[in-house]
C-alpha cells in the first residue's frame, strides 16, 4: 500500500544541484540522495565538490562532481550533458549557486553589480534551459532566492537582493511557459539568516542584533532548507509551480 511519504521520495531520479560545495548545497545535496535520488554535483572549487560527492556516495547514491561556473552558459549545458551522460536522465535541477555582495550603492562598480547579475540571476536561467531541454514531464526546478528579494536586512545589497528579486520573476515566468506545456513544475525557495560560509563573518558580528525579530528565536539549519527544497522536487510538491516559500522561522512577518 502506498503512503504519502513515498511522494517525498525520488527513487529512480536524477537530480542537478550547484552550488554543491558548500554550505546548502552540500546539505541539499545529501537530502535529495537520501530520498532516492543520484546528484550531479556544480561549483568552481573541485576540490571541496569531491569532498560532497564521497559523501553522497557513502550514502550508497551514484554522484559525479562536475566543475562548473554557472556564469558561463557553455558551461552551463556541459554540466547538463555529464549529468546525463553518467547518470542517464534528469530529472531535478537546484539551482542554489549564489554570491553575496554589500557594496554601499553610490560606490559599486558596473562590473561589481554585473558579476553578481551574472551568477545568482543568468546562472540559473542558463541551468534551467539546459536542464529543462533534457527533463522530461514530471520534472521540477527549484530556485534558491532570498528574504532579501522581498526585504532588506540593513545591508547595502543592491545587486544581491535585485538578482534574487529577478530570481522569483525568472521562477514565475518559466513556470508558466513549462508547466503546461512540459510538464516542468518551477517553484523558489526565500531562505532567512543561516549560517553558512556566505553569513560566517556576518553572523559573528550581526546576528544578535537580528534574534529578536526572529519569532522562531534562532537562525536556521542548511538540513531545515534542504528539507524544504526536496518537498518542492518531489512529487509531494506535485500541484506546488511558479510559486515561493519562504523559509526564515518568521524574520519576514515582524
Ligand atoms: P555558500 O556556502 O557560500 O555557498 C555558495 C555556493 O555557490 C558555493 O558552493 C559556491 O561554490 C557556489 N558558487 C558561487 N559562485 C559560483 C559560480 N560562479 N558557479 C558555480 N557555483 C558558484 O553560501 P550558502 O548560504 O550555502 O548559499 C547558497 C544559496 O543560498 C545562495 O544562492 C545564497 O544567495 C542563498 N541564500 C543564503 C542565505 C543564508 O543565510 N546563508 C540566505 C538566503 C539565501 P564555489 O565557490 O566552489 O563555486
Amino acid at each position: 500500500m502506498s503512503s504519502v511519504l513515498d511522494l517525498f521520495r525520488l527513487d529512480g531520479k536524477v537530480a542537478i544541484v550547484t552550488g554543491a560545495s558548500s554550505g546548502f548545497g552540500v546539505a541539499i545535496a545529501e537530502a535529495l540522495a537520501q530520498a532516492g535520488a543520484e546528484v550531479a554535483l556544480g561549483a568552481r572549487r573541485a576540490d571541496l565538490l569531491a569532498q560532497t560527492r564521497d559523501k553522497v556516495l557513502a550514502s550508497g547514491r551514484r554522484a559525479v562532481a562536475v566543475p562548473t561556473d554557472v556564469s558561463d552558459p557553455a558551461a552551463c549545458q556541459a554540466f547538463v550533458d555529464v549529468a546525463l551522460a553518467e547518470l542517464g536522465r534528469v530529472d531535478v535541477l537546484i539551482n542554489n549557486a549564489g554570491v553575496g555582495a554589500a557594496v554601499p550603492a553610490l560606490r559599486e562598480s558596473p562590473e561589481e553589480f554585473q558579476a553578481v547579475l551574472d551568477v545568482n540571476l543568468s546562472g540559473p536561467y542558463w541551468m534551467a534551459q539546459s536542464a529543462a531541454r533534457a527533463m522530461t514531464a514530471g520534472g521540477a526546478i527549484v530556485n534558491v532566492s532570498s528574504i532579501a528579494a522581498i526585504g532588506s536586512l540593513g545591508l547595502p545589497q543592491a545587486a544581491y537582493s535585485a538578482s534574487k528579486a529577478g530570481l522569483i520573476g525568472l521562477t514565475r515566468d518559466l513556470a508558466q511557459q513549462w508547466t503546461g506545456r512540459r510538464g516542468i513544475r518551477v517553484n523558489a525557495v526565500l531562505p532567512g539568516i543561516f549560517e553558512t560560509e556566505m553569513t560566517s563573518a556576518w553572523f559573528a558580528e550581526k546576528f544578535d542584533e537580528q534574534l529578536p525579530r526572529i519569532p522562531a528565536g534562532r537562525g536556521g539549519t542548511p538540513a531545515e532548507l534542504a528539507a524544504t527544497v526536496l518537498f518542492l522536487a518531489s512529487d509531494a510538491a506535485s500541484y506546488i509551480t511558479g510559486q515561493t516559500l519562504v523559509v526564515d522561522g518568521g524574520r519576514t512577518i515582524l
